[in-house]
Formats: structure tokens, sequence, C-alpha cells
């Protein structure tokens, strides 16, 4: 080749990339739609979970359908069954109720839709391909050893109180007894006394989550058994319903020098509750990073599509009435007044205007 043909071949082949890349546009790629059920926007949990996979989905190529459904369990329902007929790819489900949704998940089945329980276990139904949550009886653990470790257990007894989460939600039961892994010795001991000997996740739990729930039954604690004593201690298993527990508490008095708050768990790491502990109210929350919980769902899904091995890390915990189901669990971390800044700020899941401004 001569040096005018080579740079005429030369000009050619840019002329070649430059109509290329004019004619066909970079385009996103498309690789499928994943539908997206989570269960309300009234937790900012659920906010950062939704918003955290759309943003990761979509660097993977994917297009989302979010969809919230405001803890009504039908409303939920009728979103994945829209979404099955609109033929999504994949269905990430944070399920209101654990255990109403197997005919919808059999006809997802039958249309090669596949399904990951996100955080919440899908119970009931033997189409749950995988299962992406936090190791849920490690954040029980938490929550009850924040409250042990900030008791002085030479002294005492102390008085403590107990909350479940949701009956319908497994996680509830996880996180209790983990709890109770810690607690149940030192109530045998005689350590730790529950006055009003409300004990088990038939008593203690807290339907939906409700913050208001929590917050009446805590008045009616305080008003029976508590008008002579001092409740010391509360678990409470997540932060939305410390926070109605902590105004029940101040209510009646508590969060004065005098009478000091009793030591109050929570879970999640929302901005009402951090504040919270800042001002010296609430003792301790558990942090779940859900960028991390979008990250390994978002590799799940795409192992599923792209013909590769979802990673799991458990393949025992999550019996779910019909199977076991395969589990990614993610590591919780407990944080307090003395760590918040490290866990929360330093890793850029808030700034620190959002909990000090
Ligand atoms: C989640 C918790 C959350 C609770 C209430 C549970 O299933 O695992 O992180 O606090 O639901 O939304």
């Amino acid at each position: 080749m001569n040096r005018i043909t080579s740079l005429l071949a030369s000009l050619a082949v840019a002329a070649g990339a430059l109509s290329l890349s004019t004619a066909t546009p970079v385009l996103a790629q498309d690789k499928g739609t994943i539908g997206i059920a989570m269960p309300t926007k009234s937790s900012a949990r659920w906010i950062s979970d939704g918003n955290s996979m759309v943003e990761q989905f979509e660097a993977a190529g994917y297009k989302t359908d979010l969809q919230y459904a405001e803890d009504d369990i039908p409303n939920q329902l009728a979103q994945i069954e829209n979404m099955i007929v609109k033929g999504v790819d994949v269905l990430v489900i944070a399920a209101i109720d654990g255990t109403t949704l197997s005919n919808a998940l059999q006809q997802a089945a039958d249309s090669g839709i596949k399904v990951i329980a996100y955080d919440r276990l899908i119970r009931e139904s033997g189409n749950v391909d995988y299962y992406a949550t936090f190791d849920n009886f490690k954040v029980g653990v938490q929550q009850a050893s924040s409250i042990v470790d900030a008791l002085d257990m030479s002294k005492g007894p102390y008085n403590i109180e107990l909350f479940g989460g949701s009956p319908d939600d497994n996680n509830a039961y996880f996180f209790y007894n983990g709890a109770m892994s810690v607690l149940q010795p030192l109530i045998d001991e005689g350590k730790l006394v529950v006055r009003s000997g409300q004990m088990g996740m038939d008593t203690v739990g807290t339907l939906r989550w409700d913050g208001a729930v929590a917050q009446a039954r805590m008045d009616n604690l305080l008003s029976a058994y508590y008008s002579d004593a001092r409740v010391d201690a509360v678990l409470s298993p997540y932060d939305g319903l410390s926070i109605g527990i902590l105004s029940s508490l101040k209510g009646v008095g508590y969060g004065s020098a005098s009478q000091p708050m009793p030591i109050v768990s929570g879970q999640d790491a929302e901005v009402p509750s951090v504040k919270s502990i800042l001002a010296g109210e609430q003792h301790s929350t558990i942090f779940k990073d859900t960028r991390e919980l979008a990250r390994v769902t978002v590799g799940m899904v795409d192992a599923l599509l792209q013909g590769g091995k979802p990673e799991i890390n458990d393949t025992t915990t999550y019996d779910n009435g019909v199977k076991v189901v395969p589990s990614y669990l993610l590591e919780p971390v407990a944080v307090d007044g003395t760590n918040w800044e490290k866990i929360l700020i330093d890793s850029g899941y808030y700034t620190v205007d959002q909990i000090k401004g």
C-alpha cells in the first residue's frame, strides 16, 4: 500500500467509524425489565432500597418498574400481578405479608419469571428462587446486646419490656429470637425482669410495624405496671416503633435528669432515630446498608438472566414452609452515640447536614 492508499484507507475507516457512531448512537443496553415491589414509602429505608436498586439496575443495563404499596396487601398483590402481565423478566419483592403471594408467584413461574425475595422471606411458595437479606438473627442479637452493654450488670435487677415486629413478616421472628437468645438467660437469672410478663411474638408483635400501635401499647404498659417502678430498658425491633415508644415515655416524664430515658434499641438507622440518639433519647439502632442489599440483588438478577450462578452464602437458614430458599446474608452493624459518624457518615450513607441540619 502506498502512502496515498493507506491515507485513503485510514480516512475510510475513520469515516466508517464516524458514520457508525452517528447512525447508531450508543444506546443504553436493554437487558430486560425488572419489577420491583416494595412495601411502603412510610419508612425511609424502603425508599433508599428502591432508589439504590433503580440506580444500580439501570447502570447494569436493565429497565425497572418500581412500585410501593403503602402497606396494603391487596394493593401489593395487584402491583405484582400487573408486572407479571406486563412481562417483566424478574420480580424483586419485599413482601408486606410474606404468606399471601403464592397464587401470583405460581403465575410468575408459569410465565418463566424468576422471583427474588428482597429482605423479607416470601413464605409458603416453591416459586421463590433466591433470597437477599441481612443476618436477621444477628440483628436481634445486636439489638439485645446493645441494651445489655448499656446497663451495669453488676447492679440491677433491671426492668425491661419487649416489643416485636409484624407477625406477618418472617424477619420479625428472627429479630425476636436473636434478641431473646441474649435476654432470656438474664431473665431466667432474675437480672432482667419483664414486669408485665408479656413475652413471645404472639403477645408482643406489632402489626404492620406501626409506631402508633407500639406507642399505645407502651402507654398501657406504663400505666398498668410502672406507676410505682421505673422501666430501665425497652427492646424495640425498628426505629419507627422506637420513636412511638419514646413519645409514650416522654408523656409520663422520662427523659429528664431525675428520670432518664430507658435504654431503647431500634433498627434501620433512620434519620429521626439517629437524631434521637444524638439527643440522648434512643440508645442504639442497627444499620443495614441498603446500597449493599441492592448490589447483591442486582448481582443475583444479572446472574439469573445472563446465565451465571447467583452468589449465595447460606443454604440452610431460610425454610419458607415449602423449600429452603438459597440466600445471601449481609452483615448488620450496631450503631450508637459512639460510632454513628464512622458508620453512617464516613460510609457516605448520610451527610452530616442530614443528621445535624
Ligand atoms: C426489615 C427491617 C424493617 C422492618 C420494618 C423488616 O422486614 O428487615 O429492616 O425495620 O421490616 O420496615
